[in-house]
C-alpha cells in the first residue's frame, strides 16, 4: 500500500496570478532523517511505513498522489523596506489537506528553484532544517501556535553557502501560508480581483465568522496579539518579523534566526542580520502593531468607502497595544501563579523583570525556580529580590492553587541555542542522536526529569551563541 495523503488543494483554485504550478526538483539521494508520525496521523496521512517512499516524497523526488504542487507569490516589508517581489523561492506547497481540526498546507522547503528564487539556489542546508524541526515542534509542545514539522530528508547533495554543506529538505505544515505580504503584493499590483479572492479564502479558512474586512482585520489582530504575548512569556525572539513572516492565521512562521533567551535582557538580539535591533525581544509588541498596520492598509481597497475604512482600520490598529498588554499581563500573571491578574499586578511583574535584567538571571530557570521553590543563583543574594519575593508570596496567598498554575506556564526546558548548535554540529558529522534526543525531551517541556536536566543548563562562556543566521 502506498502513501496516502488526503489532498483537497483549495489554494490552487484561487486566481492563477497568486502562484506558479510546478514540480519539485529531484535530489541525488534522498534519505529520511525524521518523520513525525503523530502529526501525520492528525493530518489523515496513511501508509507511512515505507521509508524509501517517504524519502522520495518528502525529498521532492516523487509527487504524491493527489498533490498539486505550487509556489506561492508574495511580497514584503523586510526590515521596514518594501520589497515588491518575493514568493516561495525554495519552497513548494504540495497541497492542502482537510482534517477534523481544519485545513492544513503541506509544504516542502529546500525543494529547488522556482520563478521567485531571484539569485537563490532554491535549496536549504541541514542546519536550518534540523533547527526548524526542533524549534517548531518545541513551540507546539509549549502551547504556542506554530507551523509544524512533518519530515526532514537529507538530499545527498551539497549546498554551497560560505562553504560546502550537506543539503536537506524540511516538510512544513501550516494552518495556511497566507502572509501579510500575500495581501500586500496584490494591492501593490492593483489586482483587486486577486485581493478579493484571497480575502474570501482567508476568511473562510481562518475566521469563518467574520462578515467584512474590518472584522477580519480585528480577528488577525487578536490572534497576533495573543501570539506575540506568548512569545514574550517564554523568552522567544523571532528575529525576522518581516511582513512575509507574519501569518494571518496567527501561527509562528519562519524559524530562520529565532532564539530563546538564556540570560534575560529586554533588548536582546540574536539575528546576525538585525544590525539595528529592529526585532529585539522588547520591540516585538511594537513591530507586530506595525505589521498589522500594513495588513490594514492592504485591506482598504476592499471597502466601499476608503475614508471610512481608513478611520475604522486605524482605530482597530490603535486598539492593539492595549490588547497586547492585556495578553502580556495574563501570560506573565500565570507564570507567577495568578488567575486574573489586574493592572496593579503589572508592577510586581515589571519589578521582577527589572531584577532579572539587573542580575542577568536566566529567563526560564528564574520562573521555574519560583515554581519549584528552588534556589535562584543570580537573584537570591539580592535584597531587592528578597523583598520582591515577600510581596509576591503575599499576593498569591489569595490564589487557589498558584503552584499548579505556574507548573503549567513555566517550562522546565526550552531549546537553548547552544544545544541547538551542538545538535547541528553532531548531525553534520553524521550523528543524529542529539537531534532525536532534543525532539523527544522537548515534547514534554513542562516535565522535570534527570534526562532533561542538561537542557536546563545555561551555556558556559565557550558555548555561548552570540548570533544566529537566516536559514538560507
Ligand atoms: P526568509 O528570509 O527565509 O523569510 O526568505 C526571504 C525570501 O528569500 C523568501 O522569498 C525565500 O523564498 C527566499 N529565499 C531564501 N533562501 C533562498 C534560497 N536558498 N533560494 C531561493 N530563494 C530563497
Ligand atoms: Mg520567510
Amino acid at each position: 500500500m502506498s502513501l496516502s495523503i488526503p489532498f483537497a488543494n483549495t489554494y490552487g483554485t484561487l486566481p492563477a496570478q497568486l502562484f506558479t504550478r510546478m514540480k519539485p526538483t529531484a535530489v541525488a539521494d534522498p534519505s529520511l532523517i525524521a518523520f513525525n508520525h503523530d502529526l501525520a496521523a492528525e493530518l489523515g496521512i496513511e501508509n507511512t511505513q515505507d521509508i524509501a517512499e517517504l524519502s522520495r516524497v518528502f525529498g521532492g523526488n516523487e509527487v504524491p498522489q493527489g498533490a498539486d504542487p505550487l509556489a506561492q507569490l508574495y511580497a514584503a516589508h523586510q526590515f521596514g523596506q518594501w520589497n515588491p517581489q518575493l514568493g516561495d523561492g525554495r519552497a513548494l506547497m504540495l497541497g492542502d489537506v482537510e482534517t477534523t481540526a481544519g485545513r492544513f498546507d503541506i509544504q516542502l522547503k529546500g525543494s529547488g528553484p522556482t520563478p521567485y528564487s531571484r539569485n537563490g539556489d532554491g535549496r536549504a542546508w541541514l542546519g536550518p532544517v534540523l533547527r526548524e524541526y526542533v524549534m517548531s515542534e518545541a513551540m507546539h509542545a509549549l502551547g504556542i501556535p506554530t507551523t509544524r514539522a512533518l519530515a526532514a530528508v537529507a538530499t545527498g547533495e551539497q549546498v554551497f553557502r560560505e562553504t560546502a554543506l550537506p543539503g536537506a529538505v524540511i516538510t512544513r505544515v501550516a494552518a495556511s501560508h497566507i502572509r501579510v505580504g500575500t495581501f500586500q503584493i496584490l494591492v501593490a499590483r492593483r489586482d483587486l480581483d486577486g485581493l478579493q479572492a484571497l480575502n474570501e479564502h482567508a476568511v473562510e479558512r481562518h475566521y469563518p465568522d467574520c462578515n467584512n474586512p474590518l472584522e477580519f482585520l480585528q480577528a488577525v489582530i487578536h490572534a497576533q496579539a495573543k501570539l506575540v504575548a506568548k512569545w514574550m512569556s517564554i523568552g522567544f525572539i523571532h528575529g525576522v518579523m518581516n511582513t512575509d513572516n507574519c501569518t494571518v492565521s496567527g501561527e509562528t512562521i519562519d524559524y530562520g534566526p529565532c532564539a530563546f533567551m538564556d540570560e534575560f535582557h529586554p533588548m536582546q538580539v540574536f539575528s546576525s542580520i538585525d544590525r539595528h535591533g529592529r526585532y529585539a525581544y522588547g520591540n516585538q509588541p511594537d513591530i507586530i502593531v506595525w505589521n498589522m498596520a500594513q495588513l490594514a492598509t492592504s485591506l482598504v481597497p476592499l471597502m466601499p468607502d476608503a475614508d471610512q475604512a481608513v478611520k475604522d482600520f486605524t482605530a482597530a490598529v490603535h486598539a492593539m497595544p492595549k490588547l497586547l498588554h492585556e495578553n502580556w499581563r495574563n501570560a506573565f500573571g500565570a507564570k507567577l501563579g495568578m488567575t486574573s491578574p489586574s493592572q496593579e499586578d503589572d508592577r510586581l511583574i515589571q519589578e521582577l523583570l527589572q531584577l532579572m535584567a539587573d542580575e542577568k538571571a536566566d529567563f526560564t530557570n528564574t520562573f521555574r525556580a519560583l515554581t519549584d521553590g528552588t534556589a535562584n543563583p543570580k537573584l537570591d543574594k539580592s535584597d531587592a529580590f528578597q523583598s520582591w519575593t515577600q510581596r509576591w508570596r503575599t499576593r498569591i496567598e489569595r490564589e487557589e492553587d498558584p503552584i499548579a498554575k505556574m507548573r503549567a506556564a513555566n517550562p522546565y526546558i526550552i531549546p537553548r541555542n547552544h544545544q541547538i548548535e551542538a545538535m547541528i554540529q553532531a548531525a553534520v558529522q553524521g550523528d543524529y542522536d542529539p537531534f532525536h534526543r532534543l525532539n523527544a525531551l522537548l515534547a514534554t517541556p513542562f516535565a522535570a526529569s534527570s534526562e532533561a536536566l542538561y537542557l536546563t543548563h545555561p551555556p558556559q562562556d565557550a558555548e555561548r551563541v552570540e548570533a544566529t543566521f537566516c536559514g538560507t
